[in-house]
């Protein structure tokens, strides 16, 4: 499933070839309004001639900004794409909806026509992705629903320990709640809690400021390392020139097996369901101290 890294990866890629563009017109792929927001007429009515300023990010979800501050929202759910092709190519399987635009810019001549035109494809087989118009109100509604990112240099410990220290909660669960810090998921979830050395059933509760302070540059360092690599490809992720990222090489202990040894330490690791999610974690670096 993308999470921040992947989603940052696609818009930095999609950047300097959307930003000034315009939508020509909407194609309708197969069962669009399964991924749209609107009905599919209204949809297509309103992107239609709109110019895109500049691309955003809010955890998980993309935005194109128009020049009227409406967004065109995407967000990926799990097997989300989006790909960029020529005008003429039929639409593939799985394709939902497509956009076809004309950008200011000089554009590989793989995915541009003569006259400026190229398509942009989302593809999504599990369906569970979502996409549409928001308002500036929407935006900002949905911006105030979400945490903080963990990346803004505004963030700081004891404002992160604050959110997590009247909590209940498991940490690893607090960490995939999007309404405490956005883009967080699995992934780099059990990856920032094996380096901060914070077990994933920690409670909230019980955790010191220090410990806040160390998950929050754990999930920095993580999530930078990750957008350097250009995201973690497991399965289905690309980017929208279809490129897989490469943080999977540097995975510590995300998805491994139980009793696989600790890539530190060499315990054997230990999996467990927190939140209804599947995590790895090391008994010996990451010590379950205070469980109740
Ligand atoms: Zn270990």
């Amino acid at each position: 499933m993308p999470e921040l890294p992947e989603v940052e990866t696609i818009r930095r890629t999609l950047a300097p070839l959307l930003c000034g563009a315009t939508v020509l017109t909407a194609l309708r792929g197969e069962h669009p309004d399964d991924i749209l927001l609107d009905p599919w007429p209204t949809f297509a009515r309103h992107v239609r001639g709109r110019q895109i300023i500049t691309l955003e990010r809010r955890g998980k979800y993309l935005a194109f900004r128009f020049s009227d501050e409406r967004r065109l929202l995407i967000h990926l759910g799990m097997t989300g794409e989006l790909q960029l092709s020529q005008p003429d190519s039929p639409l593939p399987r799985h394709c939902h909806i497509a956009l076809v635009l004309r950008s200011p810019h000089p554009l590989p001549a793989t995915v541009i026509d003569r006259r400026g035109r190229f398509v942009l494809r989302y593809r999504d087989t599990r369906r569970f992705g979502r996409i549409g118009l928001l308002t500036p109100e929407d935006w900002a509604a949905l911006s105030q629903r979400l945490g903080p990112e963990p990346l803004d240099p505004e963030l700081d410990a004891p404002t992160f320990w604050q959110q997590l220290v009247h909590r209940h909660t498991r940490i690893k669960a607090a960490l995939l709640n999007q309404s405490l810090i956005a883009g967080v998921g699995n992934i780099y979830a059990d990856e920032a809690l094996f380096q901060a050395g914070i077990h994933p059933l920690r409670r909230c509760d019980t955790l010191t400021l220090s410990e806040a302070e160390r998950l929050l540059s754990a999930l920095r360092s993580v999530l930078t390392a990750a957008i350097e690599s250009r995201g973690t490809t497991i399965r289905d992720y690309r980017d929208a020139q279809g490129r897989t990222g490469r943080y999977q090489f540097q995975l510590q202990i995300y998805g491994q097996q139980a009793n696989t040894p600790c890539p530190r330490c060499r315990t054997p690791l230990e999996r467990m369901r927190v939140g209804g999610r599947s995590s790895t974690a090391c008994p010996r670096c990451q010590p379950l101290l205070c469980t109740v």
